[in-house]
């Protein structure tokens, strides 16, 4: 099946179309689940390879040294900084989203003791409710206080009881999209800290954390950074909050001199105290190459792109991906991926097509919507195989 002219002639003046080649893909697929797990970049498996082999394999203990081990948080952490609009030393790669969510939050708290309510939405990200709920748990209500409220609802609720306004920037079902600028403003003018979880915008949309005043961020390093299953995550705290910020996972690699193995905690210098424990050397290594691919790229070129693929309602109110619902979303997505078209299922009934402009071209994008006309129009998705459910969706 051949794509229309039309299609085809957008390739062709593609300014992205090159970074297609640097990823690894199998055959007749079209890879629609970029947001949720990127997909392989050429470049990680030699550096996997020279870790593996030349690093670990010869020079041993050496390399925390030798090979800078011990700087990658830092040194990930700048790469990933100017891809969401921050200066240097306000950005490290370290554990997961959630538990440097459990850093910020904390530590976002002790900044703004006088209040105690953490305002969230109800349909963020579980874990992001998950984790406010354990701190507020550990500390008492009357220190943390969850508040979960219907996105329309966010602003009548933004009022001088918050401490800490909890949001993810593209919603993670419907991909629908804050406007960072305009609420990080009216939080701070009622005396509110900001907490951005940029796990489904980073790396597909322009972000711009300092401009905006942002306080605090987290991403992940996963979906479209493309750094691997479990790759690092990344958190920003505002240079304006570091010299007062107090994180308390206090391990000893976020302390001031860890190798002085000295009994008591003192913070290290600036955003280095966000880090707890050893970094997971061999995902950083992988997340660090994966990042080469966004070397001289401008987000707004992706951004472009993405926009330019489907004729949403609103393009300028959503981030990269689409949802959809139906009832039998489940099965949809199923026959889509045994026809070659991977997307995800997210309950109850979403079927999410995840848009990467750096991996996927417009007759991908044409080629994926005949296959679903297929499914849908034969009814193809009602077979029983389709039906049936494994451990993750
Ligand atoms: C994927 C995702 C996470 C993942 O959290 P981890 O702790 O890194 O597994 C968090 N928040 C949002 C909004 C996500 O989409």
């Amino acid at each position: 099946m051949n794509a229309p002219d039309a299609v085809i002639a957008l390739d062709a003046a593609d300014r992205l179309a090159h970074k297609r080649s640097e990823f690894s893909l199998p055959d007749n697929t079209i890879y629609l689940d970029g947001n949720s797990l990127g997909p392989l970049p050429k470049c990680v498996k030699p550096a996997i390879d020279e870790l593996v082999t030349d690093q670990w394999g010869a020079d041993l203990i050496h390399s925390w040294n030798r090979h800078q081990w011990i700087d990658l948080p830092s040194l990930v952490g700048e790469k990933i900084a100017p891809l969401i609009g921050a200066a240097p030393n306000q950005v490290i790669a370290c554990d997961s989203i959630s538990v440097n969510l459990f850093k910020l939050l904390a530590a976002a708290l002790k900044l703004n003791t006088s209040r105690s309510i953490v305002l969230s939405q109800t349909d963020n990200f579980p874990t992001d409710l998950y984790i406010a709920q354990g701190l507020s748990d550990l500390l008492g209500e009357q220190h943390c206080q969850l508040k979960q409220v219907a996105g329309s609802d966010l602003i009548a609720n933004l009022d001088e009881s918050v401490a800490v306004l909890l949001l993810t920037e593209v919603n993670f079902r419907t991909g629908e999209l804050h406007d960072m600028r305009v609420i990080t403003e009216l939080a701070h003018s009622k005396g509110v800290l900001v907490i951005w979880d940029l796990a489904h915008s980073a790396g597909a949309l322009p972000i711009e954390l300092d401009q905006c005043q942002v306080d605090f961020a987290v991403g992940c390093g996963y979906k479209y950074f493309n750094g691997g299953p479990g790759a690092p995550a990344f958190v920003y705290v505002s240079q304006r909050h570091q010299p007062s910020l107090q994180q308390p996972l206090s391990g000893w690699m976020g302390h001031k001199a860890p190798f002085n193995f000295e009994p008591n905690y003192r913070q290290g210098k600036g955003i280095t105290r966000l880090l707890s424990g050893t970094p997971n050397i061999l995902s950083m290594v992988a997340l660090d190459a994966a990042l080469t691919v966004f070397d001289q790229l401008n987000m707004h070129h992706v951004r472009l792109k993405d926009l330019n693929l489907l004729s949403p309602s609103d393009p300028q109110r959503r981030g990269s991906h689409l949802a959809y619902s139906h009832d039998d979303g489940f099965a949809i997505t199923q026959a889509l991926i045994e026809h070659g078209v991977v997307v995800d299922f997210r309950a109850p009934n979403i079927i999410r097509f995840g848009l990467t402009p750096l991996t996927l071209s417009y007759q991908d994008i044409w080629q994926a919507t005949q296959i679903l006309t297929l499914i849908m129009r034969e009814k193809l998705y009602c077979q029983p195989k389709y039906q049936r459910r494994q451990k993750v969706t």
